[in-house]
C-alpha cells in the first residue's frame, strides 16, 4: 500500500511541472489573446482631433478600435470607451474625407493599379533630399539581416533619433523570428530605430511555375481576409502597432486586387528604387530591399550607397524620412 502511493506520488511529481507549464502559459495566451478582430469603419473626435476608426476587437475583456488621423496617417489604438464614434461606410468615407493625406493617398494608390506589378504608391515626397527605406521580411528559414540595422544606426543616428525604417512583415516571419522580432523591439524600445510596421500579408505564397496573373495574391481561392487581419492581429499580439500602408507579396496585383486591398483602408505601397534590380535612387524614393536573408545583392547595394554617399550624408543633403511623414507631405493639400 505505501509502495504504491509512492509511486503515485512520484508519478504526480513527474506530471506536475509539466502541468503548471501548460496552465501558466495558456493563461499567458489567454490574457494576450486578441478575439472578435474585424473591419470596422466609424469616425469619431479624439484627443480634439477627427479620427477614423477602421478596426474593432477585444483584449482581456476590453473593447479597442484602431483609429487613423486622417491628416496624418498616424494609426493609433484607443479603448471604445474613450472615444464616441459614429459608423461610416468605406464608400462615404471615401466622398467626406477626400481631401485629407489619408484619402489622397489611397486614391493615388488606384489609380495606378493597371500593371500587375509594382502598382500603389511608389514614391513620398519629392521636394526635399531624403528617400524611405522599406525592408521586406517574406517568409524564410534564414535569420534577419541584421547588419542592416547595425550599419544604418550610426550612419544616420548622428542627425537624430530614432533612425526612421519601414518593415513590410508577413505574418509567417513573426511566426518563426521571435528572437529576431526581440532584438528589433530592444532597438525601438532603445529609440535607435522607429518602425511603420508596412502588412506584408500572412503567407505570401509564391510558387514560381505559376504565371504572374495567377500568383502571390492573385492565387486563385486566397483568403484575403485572413492574410490581412492575421497579420495585424500577430503584430498585435507582439505589442507592435500596425499602420495603414501595405506591400503586396512580390509587388504584383491586378486592379481588382487593389480595390478590395484599399477597401480595408490600407494604402498599398510599391517601390521606385528597388535596389537590387539595379534602380537609381533619388529624391523621395521609397527604397526596397530584403532582410529576410534572401537578398544580399540588395544589402550590398545599399551599404555601398551608403559608403559613396557618406559624405552628403554627413552635410544632410542625403537624409533618410519616416515613411509615413514622407506620404503626409507629398498628399497633403
Ligand atoms: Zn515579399
Amino acid at each position: 500500500m505505501r509502495i504504491l502511493s509512492n509511486q503515485r506520488f512520484s508519478q504526480i511529481m513527474r506530471v506536475l511541472p509539466v502541468l503548471v507549464l501548460i496552465l501558466v502559459n495558456s493563461s499567458l495566451i489567454a490574457r494576450n489573446e486578441i478575439r472578435y478582430y474585424n473591419i470596422y469603419f466609424a469616425a469619431g473626435d479624439f484627443k480634439n482631433k477627427n479620427i477614423l476608426v477602421i478596426r474593432k476587437f477585444e483584449q482581456e475583456g476590453k473593447k479597442y478600435y484602431i483609429g487613423v488621423d486622417p491628416d496624418n496617417i498616424e494609426t493609433l489604438i484607443i479603448p471604445s470607451n474613450q472615444i464616441y464614434v459614429e459608423p461610416i461606410s468605406w464608400p462615404q468615407i471615401l466622398i467626406q474625407y477626400n481631401n485629407t493625406a489619408f484619402i489622397r493617398a489611397i486614391q493615388a494608390a488606384k489609380k495606378q493599379s493597371f500593371s500587375l506589378q509594382n502598382s500603389g504608391i511608389i514614391h513620398g515626397f519629392r521636394k526635399g533630399n531624403g528617400v524611405s527605406l522599406t525592408i521586406d521580411l517574406c517568409p524564410s528559414n534564414k535569420p534577419l539581416d541584421r547588419i542592416i540595422f547595425t550599419k544604418l544606426i550610426p550612419a544616420f543616428q548622428r542627425f537624430g533619433k530614432p533612425v526612421p525604417i519601414a518593415l513590410s512583415i508577413t505574418g509567417r516571419f513573426i511566426l518563426t523570428h521571435s528572437e529576431d522580432l526581440f532584438w528589433l523591439k530592444g532597438l525601438i524600445t532603445a529609440e535607435e530605430i522607429s518602425v511603420t510596421w508596412i502588412n506584408h500579408t500572412y503567407n505570401h505564397r509564391f510558387n514560381p511555375k505559376v504565371p504572374l496573373n495567377q500568383n502571390f495574391l492573385l492565387e486563385p481561392n486566397t483568403d484575403l481576409n485572413f492574410e490581412i487581419l492575421e497579420t495585424e492581429i500577430a503584430l498585435l499580439q507582439h505589442g507592435l502597432l500596425p499602420s495603414v500602408f501595405f506591400r503586396f507579396p512580390g509587388l504584383v496585383s491586378d486592379h481588382n486586387m487593389m480595390d478590395k486591398v484599399t477597401d480595408y483602408g490600407l494604402i498599398p505601397i510599391g517601390s521606385d528604387a528597388w535596389l537590387a534590380k539595379g534602380e537609381p535612387i533619388r529624391p523621395g524614393s521609397i527604397v526596397l530591399i530584403h532582410g529576410n536573408g534572401n537578398e544580399p545583392l540588395g544589402i550590398s547595394d545599399f551599404m555601398r550607397l551608403l559608403q559613396a554617399e557618406k559624405s552628403s550624408i554627413m552635410k544632410r543633403e542625403w537624409l533618410l524620412y519616416d515613411l509615413r511623414e514622407s506620404l503626409e507631405n507629398e498628399f497633403q493639400q
